[in-house]
Protein backbone atom coordinates (compact mmCIF):
# COMPACT_ATOMS: atom_id res chain seq x y z
CA UNK A 1 0.00 0.00 0.00
CA UNK A 2 1.37 3.31 -0.76
CA UNK A 3 1.67 6.51 1.58
CA UNK A 4 -1.33 8.45 2.85
CA UNK A 5 -2.96 9.64 -0.10
CA UNK A 6 -2.39 13.69 0.52
CA UNK A 7 2.03 12.43 0.17
CA UNK A 8 1.44 10.58 -3.71
CA UNK A 9 0.86 12.12 -6.62
CA UNK A 10 -1.41 10.88 -9.46
CA UNK A 11 -2.13 11.56 -12.80
CA UNK A 12 -4.43 10.93 -15.94
CA UNK A 13 -3.78 10.26 -19.06
CA UNK A 14 -6.65 10.42 -21.72
CA UNK A 15 -6.29 8.40 -24.56
CA UNK A 16 -7.79 10.39 -26.86
CA UNK A 17 -5.44 9.20 -30.47
CA UNK A 18 -8.08 7.54 -32.32
CA UNK A 19 -9.81 8.41 -35.26
CA UNK A 20 -12.59 6.07 -34.96
CA UNK A 21 -15.48 6.58 -38.00
CA UNK A 22 -18.24 4.34 -35.99
CA UNK A 23 -19.86 7.44 -35.24
CA UNK A 24 -20.55 7.83 -38.72
CA UNK A 25 -19.17 11.67 -38.82
CA UNK A 26 -16.24 13.51 -40.36
CA UNK A 27 -14.74 14.59 -37.09
CA UNK A 28 -13.17 12.08 -35.01
CA UNK A 29 -15.93 11.84 -32.20
CA UNK A 30 -14.30 12.87 -29.20
CA UNK A 31 -14.04 16.42 -30.66
CA UNK A 32 -17.45 16.18 -31.32
CA UNK A 33 -20.34 18.74 -29.78
CA UNK A 34 -22.54 16.97 -27.12
CA UNK A 35 -24.77 19.30 -25.86
CA UNK A 36 -23.00 22.53 -26.51
CA UNK A 37 -19.39 20.89 -25.16
CA UNK A 38 -17.11 18.76 -27.08
CA UNK A 39 -17.13 15.08 -25.75
CA UNK A 40 -12.75 15.75 -24.89
CA UNK A 41 -13.67 18.80 -22.83
CA UNK A 42 -16.34 17.10 -20.74
CA UNK A 43 -13.81 14.26 -19.92
CA UNK A 44 -10.84 16.61 -19.34
CA UNK A 45 -13.15 18.21 -17.00
CA UNK A 46 -13.85 14.51 -14.94
CA UNK A 47 -10.50 14.76 -14.30
CA UNK A 48 -9.23 18.40 -13.98
CA UNK A 49 -11.92 18.65 -11.46
CA UNK A 50 -11.27 15.98 -9.31
CA UNK A 51 -9.09 16.99 -5.87
CA UNK A 52 -7.03 14.00 -5.83
CA UNK A 53 -5.97 14.17 -9.39
CA UNK A 54 -2.65 16.22 -9.90
CA UNK A 55 -2.00 16.16 -13.36
CA UNK A 56 -4.12 15.70 -16.35
CA UNK A 57 -2.19 14.34 -19.70
CA UNK A 58 -4.33 14.21 -23.16
CA UNK A 59 -2.88 12.01 -25.40
CA UNK A 60 -3.52 13.04 -29.34
CA UNK A 61 -2.99 12.01 -32.80
CA UNK A 62 -0.48 14.44 -34.23
CA UNK A 63 -3.11 15.83 -36.59
CA UNK A 64 -5.29 16.75 -33.48
CA UNK A 65 -3.25 19.55 -32.17
CA UNK A 66 -5.55 22.64 -33.41
CA UNK A 67 -9.06 20.47 -32.73
CA UNK A 68 -7.35 20.13 -28.90
CA UNK A 69 -6.81 23.73 -28.90
CA UNK A 70 -10.15 24.78 -29.99
CA UNK A 71 -11.73 21.63 -27.96
CA UNK A 72 -10.42 21.69 -24.71
CA UNK A 73 -10.05 25.30 -22.67
CA UNK A 74 -7.01 25.57 -20.70
CA UNK A 75 -6.55 24.78 -16.68
CA UNK A 76 -3.78 24.88 -14.19
CA UNK A 77 -3.64 20.74 -14.35
CA UNK A 78 -4.00 20.21 -18.08
CA UNK A 79 -0.20 19.49 -19.26
CA UNK A 80 0.92 19.93 -23.09
CA UNK A 81 -1.20 17.06 -25.12
CA UNK A 82 1.39 14.25 -25.60
CA UNK A 83 1.48 12.36 -29.69
CA UNK A 84 0.09 9.26 -30.03
CA UNK A 85 0.84 6.40 -31.61
CA UNK A 86 -0.92 3.84 -34.41
CA UNK A 87 -2.42 1.81 -31.46
CA UNK A 88 -4.06 2.70 -28.62
CA UNK A 89 -1.34 0.63 -26.72
CA UNK A 90 1.07 2.79 -28.44
CA UNK A 91 -0.64 5.48 -27.55
CA UNK A 92 -1.00 5.21 -23.79
CA UNK A 93 2.93 4.15 -24.15
CA UNK A 94 3.82 7.30 -25.36
CA UNK A 95 1.19 9.16 -22.31
CA UNK A 96 3.49 7.07 -19.94
CA UNK A 97 6.71 8.10 -21.39
CA UNK A 98 5.74 11.69 -21.05
CA UNK A 99 5.08 11.58 -17.72
CA UNK A 100 8.25 9.35 -16.78
CA UNK A 101 10.33 12.02 -15.03
CA UNK A 102 7.27 13.58 -13.22
CA UNK A 103 7.28 11.71 -9.97
CA UNK A 104 3.82 10.44 -10.46
CA UNK A 105 3.07 7.73 -7.93
CA UNK A 106 -0.44 6.72 -9.16
CA UNK A 107 -1.94 6.75 -12.85
CA UNK A 108 -5.32 6.77 -13.81
CA UNK A 109 -5.88 5.58 -17.86
CA UNK A 110 -9.17 6.97 -19.24
CA UNK A 111 -10.77 6.72 -22.91
CA UNK A 112 -11.76 10.14 -24.62
CA UNK A 113 -14.95 8.67 -25.30
CA UNK A 114 -16.36 7.70 -21.94
CA UNK A 115 -17.20 11.71 -21.16
CA UNK A 116 -19.84 10.27 -17.91
CA UNK A 117 -17.35 9.22 -16.11
CA UNK A 118 -18.05 10.16 -12.27
CA UNK A 119 -15.95 11.31 -9.28
CA UNK A 120 -17.11 8.76 -6.78
CA UNK A 121 -16.17 6.38 -9.44
CA UNK A 122 -12.15 8.10 -9.89
CA UNK A 123 -12.28 7.75 -5.97
CA UNK A 124 -12.90 4.10 -5.92
CA UNK A 125 -10.41 3.55 -8.70
CA UNK A 126 -8.09 5.66 -6.54
CA UNK A 127 -8.61 3.61 -3.92
CA UNK A 128 -8.72 0.36 -5.11
CA UNK A 129 -5.08 1.18 -7.29
CA UNK A 130 -3.21 2.56 -4.26
CA UNK A 131 -4.38 -0.99 -2.52
CA UNK A 132 -3.96 -3.59 -4.56
CA UNK A 133 -1.29 -1.64 -7.62
CA UNK A 134 -3.83 -2.50 -10.41
CA UNK A 135 -7.54 -1.87 -10.69
CA UNK A 136 -10.05 -2.14 -13.69
CA UNK A 137 -13.82 -0.71 -12.81
CA UNK A 138 -15.90 -4.25 -14.27
CA UNK A 139 -19.72 -3.72 -14.90
CA UNK A 140 -21.80 -6.61 -13.90
CA UNK A 141 -23.87 -7.76 -17.18
CA UNK A 142 -27.66 -8.23 -16.66
CA UNK A 143 -28.60 -10.18 -19.86
CA UNK A 144 -27.84 -13.72 -20.09
CA UNK A 145 -24.53 -14.45 -22.30
CA UNK A 146 -23.62 -16.51 -24.92
CA UNK A 147 -20.54 -17.14 -27.44
CA UNK A 148 -21.78 -17.13 -30.77
CA UNK A 149 -19.85 -19.00 -33.55
CA UNK A 150 -18.70 -17.68 -37.01
CA UNK A 151 -21.78 -18.83 -38.61
CA UNK A 152 -23.66 -16.20 -35.69
CA UNK A 153 -25.17 -19.26 -34.30
CA UNK A 154 -25.96 -19.24 -30.60
CA UNK A 155 -23.22 -21.48 -28.52
CA UNK A 156 -22.40 -22.33 -25.00
CA UNK A 157 -23.88 -20.11 -22.14
CA UNK A 158 -21.29 -18.53 -20.01
CA UNK A 159 -21.81 -17.73 -16.57
CA UNK A 160 -23.00 -14.17 -16.06
CA UNK A 161 -21.36 -13.44 -12.53
CA UNK A 162 -17.94 -14.75 -14.07
CA UNK A 163 -17.52 -12.48 -16.75
CA UNK A 164 -17.55 -8.41 -16.37
CA UNK A 165 -17.89 -5.39 -18.71
CA UNK A 166 -14.57 -3.75 -18.75
CA UNK A 167 -14.34 -0.11 -18.21
CA UNK A 168 -12.13 2.99 -18.12
CA UNK A 169 -10.15 4.40 -16.01
CA UNK A 170 -8.14 1.81 -14.80
CA UNK A 171 -6.18 2.47 -12.07
CA UNK A 172 -1.82 1.50 -11.29
CA UNK A 173 0.95 2.32 -9.14
CA UNK A 174 2.97 4.19 -12.49
CA UNK A 175 6.03 2.63 -11.99
CA UNK A 176 4.65 -0.68 -13.11
CA UNK A 177 2.80 0.03 -15.54
CA UNK A 178 5.47 1.77 -17.17
CA UNK A 179 7.02 -1.30 -17.10
CA UNK A 180 4.88 -3.59 -18.15
CA UNK A 181 3.69 -1.26 -21.09
CA UNK A 182 8.16 -1.20 -22.25
CA UNK A 183 8.07 -5.21 -22.09
CA UNK A 184 4.94 -5.50 -24.31
CA UNK A 185 6.53 -3.32 -26.59
CA UNK A 186 10.07 -4.91 -26.09
CA UNK A 187 8.57 -8.06 -27.08
CA UNK A 188 6.62 -6.42 -30.63
CA UNK A 189 3.02 -6.85 -28.91
CA UNK A 190 0.79 -4.09 -30.16
CA UNK A 191 -2.63 -5.82 -29.89
CA UNK A 192 -3.61 -5.18 -26.00
CA UNK A 193 -6.92 -2.84 -25.92
CA UNK A 194 -6.83 -1.87 -22.50
CA UNK A 195 -4.21 -1.50 -19.90
CA UNK A 196 -5.15 -4.52 -17.64
CA UNK A 197 -4.65 -6.68 -20.35
CA UNK A 198 -0.89 -4.87 -20.59
CA UNK A 199 -0.54 -5.03 -16.65
CA UNK A 200 -1.94 -8.75 -16.69
CA UNK A 201 0.11 -10.18 -19.59
CA UNK A 202 3.34 -8.60 -17.18
CA UNK A 203 2.29 -11.00 -15.02
CA UNK A 204 0.57 -8.05 -12.35
CA UNK A 205 -2.39 -9.11 -10.70
CA UNK A 206 -5.49 -7.00 -11.56
CA UNK A 207 -8.49 -6.36 -8.96
CA UNK A 208 -12.17 -5.19 -9.78
CA UNK A 209 -13.93 -2.76 -8.48
CA UNK A 210 -17.12 -1.50 -9.56
CA UNK A 211 -18.25 0.07 -12.76
CA UNK A 212 -21.09 2.36 -13.79
CA UNK A 213 -23.86 1.88 -15.95
CA UNK A 214 -23.61 5.66 -16.71
CA UNK A 215 -19.99 5.44 -17.95
CA UNK A 216 -20.77 4.40 -21.43
CA UNK A 217 -18.48 4.56 -24.17
CA UNK A 218 -19.57 7.02 -26.95
CA UNK A 219 -19.38 5.05 -30.06
CA UNK A 220 -21.80 4.43 -32.49
CA UNK A 221 -24.47 7.32 -33.62
CA UNK A 222 -26.78 6.22 -31.44
CA UNK A 223 -24.71 6.60 -28.48
CA UNK A 224 -24.40 10.03 -29.55
CA UNK A 225 -27.85 10.40 -29.64
CA UNK A 226 -29.23 8.68 -25.93
CA UNK A 227 -26.76 10.76 -24.83
CA UNK A 228 -27.46 13.84 -25.76
CA UNK A 229 -30.83 13.45 -24.94
CA UNK A 230 -30.25 12.04 -20.81
CA UNK A 231 -27.96 15.48 -21.16
CA UNK A 232 -30.67 17.98 -22.64
CA UNK A 233 -32.96 16.37 -20.39
CA UNK A 234 -31.36 17.45 -17.10
CA UNK A 235 -30.21 20.80 -18.71
CA UNK A 236 -33.78 21.83 -17.35
CA UNK A 237 -33.11 24.95 -15.93
CA UNK A 238 -33.68 27.50 -19.06
CA UNK A 239 -32.86 30.77 -18.30
CA UNK A 240 -32.75 34.00 -20.66
CA UNK A 241 -30.72 36.69 -19.70
CA UNK A 242 -30.41 40.33 -21.81
CA UNK A 243 -27.89 42.63 -21.82
CA UNK A 244 -28.05 46.60 -23.07
CA UNK A 245 -25.08 48.96 -24.06
CA UNK A 246 -24.15 52.34 -25.57
CA UNK A 247 -20.75 54.16 -26.52
CA UNK A 248 -20.80 57.26 -27.41
CA UNK A 249 -18.66 58.03 -30.89
CA UNK A 250 -15.59 59.84 -31.53
CA UNK A 251 -13.26 60.82 -34.24
CA UNK A 252 -11.72 57.43 -35.62
CA UNK A 253 -11.66 55.65 -38.86
CA UNK A 254 -12.98 52.35 -37.84
CA UNK A 255 -15.58 50.53 -35.21
CA UNK A 256 -15.33 47.08 -33.36
CA UNK A 257 -18.30 45.61 -33.62
CA UNK A 258 -19.26 42.03 -32.79
CA UNK A 259 -15.59 41.29 -32.85
CA UNK A 260 -15.06 42.72 -36.55
CA UNK A 261 -12.94 45.74 -37.30
CA UNK A 262 -15.67 47.77 -39.99
CA UNK A 263 -13.72 51.21 -41.21
CA UNK A 264 -16.38 54.10 -40.54
CA UNK A 265 -15.69 58.36 -40.83
CA UNK A 266 -15.64 57.94 -36.90
CA UNK A 267 -15.09 55.82 -33.72
CA UNK A 268 -15.98 54.29 -30.49
CA UNK A 269 -15.15 55.95 -27.51
CA UNK A 270 -14.46 53.81 -24.33
CA UNK A 271 -12.33 51.67 -21.64
CA UNK A 272 -11.94 48.49 -23.74
CA UNK A 273 -12.23 48.61 -27.52
CA UNK A 274 -16.01 49.80 -27.00
CA UNK A 275 -17.33 46.75 -29.05
CA UNK A 276 -20.55 47.76 -28.05
CA UNK A 277 -22.37 44.25 -28.96
CA UNK A 278 -20.14 42.22 -27.63
CA UNK A 279 -20.85 44.26 -24.58
CA UNK A 280 -24.46 43.73 -24.59
CA UNK A 281 -24.21 40.17 -25.18
CA UNK A 282 -21.92 39.49 -22.33
CA UNK A 283 -24.13 41.23 -20.36
CA UNK A 284 -27.39 39.14 -21.66
CA UNK A 285 -25.23 36.14 -20.29
CA UNK A 286 -24.32 37.05 -16.80
CA UNK A 287 -27.93 38.12 -16.57
CA UNK A 288 -28.97 34.60 -17.23
CA UNK A 289 -26.52 33.07 -14.75
CA UNK A 290 -27.86 36.21 -12.61
CA UNK A 291 -24.14 36.41 -11.96
CA UNK A 292 -23.65 40.61 -11.62
CA UNK A 293 -22.73 42.47 -14.88
CA UNK A 294 -20.06 43.53 -17.32
CA UNK A 295 -18.76 46.10 -15.11
CA UNK A 296 -18.32 44.05 -11.45
CA UNK A 297 -16.91 41.16 -13.60
CA UNK A 298 -14.10 43.58 -15.70
CA UNK A 299 -14.25 47.13 -13.44
CA UNK A 300 -13.53 50.09 -16.28
CA UNK A 301 -11.13 51.27 -12.95
CA UNK A 302 -9.09 48.29 -13.70
CA UNK A 303 -6.29 49.36 -16.50
CA UNK A 304 -5.45 46.28 -17.72
CA UNK A 305 -8.88 46.02 -19.41
CA UNK A 306 -7.48 49.50 -21.14
CA UNK A 307 -7.88 48.84 -25.00
CA UNK A 308 -9.03 44.84 -24.65
CA UNK A 309 -10.77 42.90 -27.36
CA UNK A 310 -13.88 42.29 -25.96
CA UNK A 311 -13.55 38.51 -27.18
CA UNK A 312 -12.18 37.87 -23.16
CA UNK A 313 -15.10 39.27 -21.62
CA UNK A 314 -17.76 37.47 -23.70
CA UNK A 315 -15.48 34.24 -23.33
CA UNK A 316 -15.47 34.50 -19.73
CA UNK A 317 -19.09 34.76 -19.43
CA UNK A 318 -19.49 31.79 -21.46
CA UNK A 319 -16.92 29.96 -19.34
CA UNK A 320 -18.70 30.33 -16.22
CA UNK A 321 -21.90 28.76 -18.01
CA UNK A 322 -19.88 25.60 -18.93
CA UNK A 323 -18.41 25.60 -15.65
CA UNK A 324 -21.70 25.24 -13.90
CA UNK A 325 -22.02 22.06 -16.41
CA UNK A 326 -24.32 24.44 -18.37
CA UNK A 327 -24.76 25.18 -22.70
CA UNK A 328 -26.04 28.50 -24.33
CA UNK A 329 -28.60 27.53 -26.59
CA UNK A 330 -29.49 31.02 -28.44
CA UNK A 331 -27.84 34.22 -28.65
CA UNK A 332 -29.70 37.41 -30.61
CA UNK A 333 -28.36 40.62 -31.26
CA UNK A 334 -29.52 43.66 -32.16
CA UNK A 335 -27.24 46.55 -33.17
CA UNK A 336 -29.23 50.42 -33.29
CA UNK A 337 -27.59 53.08 -35.54
CA UNK A 338 -27.82 54.58 -38.53
CA UNK A 339 -24.08 53.80 -39.69
CA UNK A 340 -22.29 51.54 -40.38
CA UNK A 341 -24.60 49.63 -42.30
CA UNK A 342 -23.84 46.04 -40.48
CA UNK A 343 -25.79 44.19 -42.64
CA UNK A 344 -22.65 43.53 -44.69
CA UNK A 345 -20.84 42.32 -42.15
CA UNK A 346 -23.61 40.67 -40.38
CA UNK A 347 -22.04 36.89 -41.34
CA UNK A 348 -18.29 37.64 -40.41
CA UNK A 349 -20.29 38.71 -36.56
CA UNK A 350 -21.69 35.43 -36.91
CA UNK A 351 -18.39 33.65 -37.97
CA UNK A 352 -16.46 35.75 -35.31
CA UNK A 353 -19.26 35.15 -32.26
CA UNK A 354 -19.09 31.65 -32.99
CA UNK A 355 -15.76 30.98 -32.64
CA UNK A 356 -15.57 33.12 -29.76
CA UNK A 357 -18.32 31.36 -27.79
CA UNK A 358 -17.99 27.77 -29.28
CA UNK A 359 -21.83 28.19 -30.14
CA UNK A 360 -22.63 26.50 -33.59
CA UNK A 361 -23.11 29.37 -35.81
CA UNK A 362 -27.50 28.39 -36.85
CA UNK A 363 -27.96 29.55 -32.80
CA UNK A 364 -26.60 33.15 -33.08
CA UNK A 365 -28.48 35.80 -34.67
CA UNK A 366 -27.63 38.89 -35.61
CA UNK A 367 -29.41 42.14 -36.56
CA UNK A 368 -29.46 45.91 -36.95
CA UNK A 369 -32.06 48.90 -37.51
CA UNK A 370 -31.61 52.55 -37.10
CA UNK A 371 -33.80 54.39 -35.38
CA UNK A 372 -35.28 56.47 -37.75
CA UNK A 373 -33.36 59.57 -37.71
CA UNK A 374 -34.52 59.32 -33.94
CA UNK A 375 -32.49 60.05 -30.27
CA UNK A 376 -28.78 60.16 -30.25
CA UNK A 377 -28.49 57.05 -32.48
CA UNK A 378 -30.19 58.77 -34.79
CA UNK A 379 -28.22 61.91 -34.69
CA UNK A 380 -25.31 59.46 -34.86
CA UNK A 381 -23.66 60.27 -31.73
CA UNK A 382 -23.13 56.58 -30.93
CA UNK A 383 -24.17 53.33 -31.23
CA UNK A 384 -26.58 51.02 -28.75
CA UNK A 385 -26.50 47.17 -28.68
CA UNK A 386 -29.45 45.23 -27.56
CA UNK A 387 -28.58 41.36 -27.08
CA UNK A 388 -30.46 38.24 -25.67
CA UNK A 389 -28.84 35.08 -24.20
CA UNK A 390 -30.61 31.59 -23.81
CA UNK A 391 -28.70 29.23 -21.78
CA UNK A 392 -29.39 25.79 -20.26
CA UNK A 393 -28.12 24.73 -16.80
CA UNK A 394 -28.74 21.59 -14.69
CA UNK A 395 -31.54 21.95 -12.56
CA UNK A 396 -31.10 22.82 -8.88
CA UNK A 397 -33.72 22.98 -6.37
CA UNK A 398 -31.99 25.93 -4.18
CA UNK A 399 -32.21 27.96 -7.93
CA UNK A 400 -28.19 28.88 -7.42
MG1 LIG B 1 -19.75 48.91 -22.98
Amino acid sequence: MLAHQDDIRIAAIIVAGGRGSRSGAARPKQYLDLAGMPVLARTVAAFTEHPQVGRVLVVVHPDDHDAFRAAVPGHAKLLPPANGGATRQASVRAGLEALADSGVDLVLIHDAARPFVSAALIDDVIQAARIHGAVVPGRVLTESLALADTEGTRGQTLDRDSVRAVQTPQGFRFATILDAHRRAAAEGREDFTDDAAVAAHAGLRVAFCAGESTNVKLTTADDFAQAEARLLASLADIRTGQGFDVHAFEPGDHVVLGGVRIPHDKGLKGHSDADVALHALTDAIFGALADGDIGSHFPPSDPSWKGADSAIFLAEAIARVRARGGMVAHLDLTILGERPKIGPHRDAIRARIAEITGVPIGRIAVKATTTERLGFTGREEGLAALASATIRLPFDMRGN
